[in-house]
């Protein structure tokens, strides 16, 4: 059970829930850091009704008596944070059972995660989960999930069998077989129904099938998002094709490359080589301004897989070279770990900052405003202004002067309503 610490209980006297969802509140004395406040702005009082943002005012202006009033002089507010690759639902007989992800999702919501965007798993479980986290029913950040589309091949993957359990695995309406006969047009309205906030594309699909999907998405206001590289289709193939985001920093190198080549297998090569041996990517981070594709760069996921098998360091090495010089090149990059089940989205910031050359606040821009972007939602989170859900994370300590700091959580608020660790 968590408890309203002491110090909020003084101006929130009368209740002592850990969730508590006041009418009108009024953050006071807050210091705003955000997308559109990058240095931290002083004295300001956000107003909060109804689980929206009414208004930004600096401190002093009145608001009305019935608000119930919080201070957070000295503390530091940015907008919740929003993980945009996490899988929930692989295997919900399994790893993923109910009890377990529950559990997870709660100790993420309350380390300060607000949104999550699910990369495909049993929609029929994510369905259930995403409505009750979205209408507060339970402690969990937001959830936003794909329905998945792949070449068939991809079916033999254990992964599908165990999230259409039940079902046919390759033709449901969130995991679906395409193949150059798949009538497009009720496949992408069969995922929409399936409550998927996007298709996601994955494996062994061509250039020309994927451009189809696409563009038969767009037709029906659906976002498409993929991992970078589909075998058949190279990451500008889809980049031009207008996918909103594209996942896993490595897998643009596809773009130059048709193979690892096995001599990079190995763990003793040095930075020098890496340096030298991941090649230019200048054109195709060119388009991705362009056409203003989202980096989902994954980081903290390669860096376990090279941390656990010494043969895999080569991903990393790749990866975080390519994230850095997509940065410096203007490509925007979201926060997404891949991994979601002890370390959540604020490793991923750390990553993004300790080796892809990020400032702390591109990694507060990358899980916020970024994430918000490449899930379709920026008009509706990923900052701090009136209008927006009120999604906010409140640290005692300044993440610009360190990004460690993101973890200094004083308290949570979603959708209006405040949780707050008893410890
Ligand atoms: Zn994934």
């Amino acid at each position: 059970m968590k408890l309203l610490l002491p110090g909020l209980f003084l101006f929130i006297s009368s209740y002592s829930n850990a969730q508590y969802t006041p009418r009108l509140l009024a953050l006071t004395d807050g210091t705003l850091i955000d997308a559109n406040h990058p240095t931290a702005t002083l004295h300001q009082t956000i107003l909060i009704k109804d689980g929206h943002i009414i208004d930004i005012q600096p401190d002093g202006k009145p608001f009305p008596d019935s608000a119930i009033v919080i201070n957070l002089m000295g503390k530091y507010v940015l907008p919740g944070l929003i993980d945009s690759h996490v899988h929930m639902a692989t295997d919900p007989s399994g790893v993923d059972n109910h009890p377990h992800t529950l559990q997870v999702l709660e100790k993420m919501l309350y380390s300060g995660v607000t949104t999550v965007r699910d990369m495909a798993g049993d929609a029929r479980v994510l369905a259930g989960l995403a409505r009750d986290a979205n209408i507060g029913e339970i402690p969990s950040p937001d959830i936003y999930y794909s329905a998945l589309m792949a070449g068939a091949p991809f079916f033999s993957d254990p992964r599908t069998q165990a999230a259409t359990k039940g079902g046919i695995n390759g033709n449901m309406p969130y995991m679906k077989a395409i193949t150059d006969t798949t009538n497009l047009t009720l496949a992408v309205a069969l995922a929409r129904g399936s409550g998927a906030s996007g298709i996601k594309l994955y494996a062994n699909l061509s250039g020309e099938l994927a451009a189809k999907i696409i563009a038969e998405a767009q037709r029906q206001n659906t976002p498409v998002w993929s991992h970078a590289w589909l075998q058949g289709a190279k990451p500008s193939d889809l980049v031009k094709a207008g996918i909103l985001s594209i996942s896993h920093a490595p897998l643009l190198i596809y773009e130059k490359v048709n193979k690892i080549p096995a001599d990079w297998k190995k763990p003793v090569l040095d930075a020098q080589f890496w340096d030298k041996t991941v090649p230019s990517l200048d054109e195709l981070f060119a388009q991705m301004r362009l056409h203003h594709t989202i980096l989902d760069a994954t980081l903290l996921t390669y860096k376990k897989w090279a941390q656990t098998d010494s043969t895999m360091k080569w991903d990393y090495e790749i990866a975080r070279r390519i994230a850095l010089r997509a940065h410096a090149a203007g490509v925007a990059i979201c926060a997404g770990t891949d991994d979601d089940q002890e370390q959540f989205v604020q490793e991923e910031m750390r990553l993004l900052v300790s080796d892809a050359g990020l400032s702390p606040l591109d990694a507060i821009v990358a899980a916020t405003q970024n994430s918000a972007a490449a899930i379709n939602l920026d008009g509706k989170k990923g900052t701090i202004a009136p209008g927006k859900d009120a999604d906010l994370l409140v640290l005692t300590r300044n993440p610009l002067e360190n990004i460690d700091n993101i973890s200094a959580v004083e308290l949570v608020i979603k959708g209006g309503r405040i949780y707050q660790r008893q410890d």
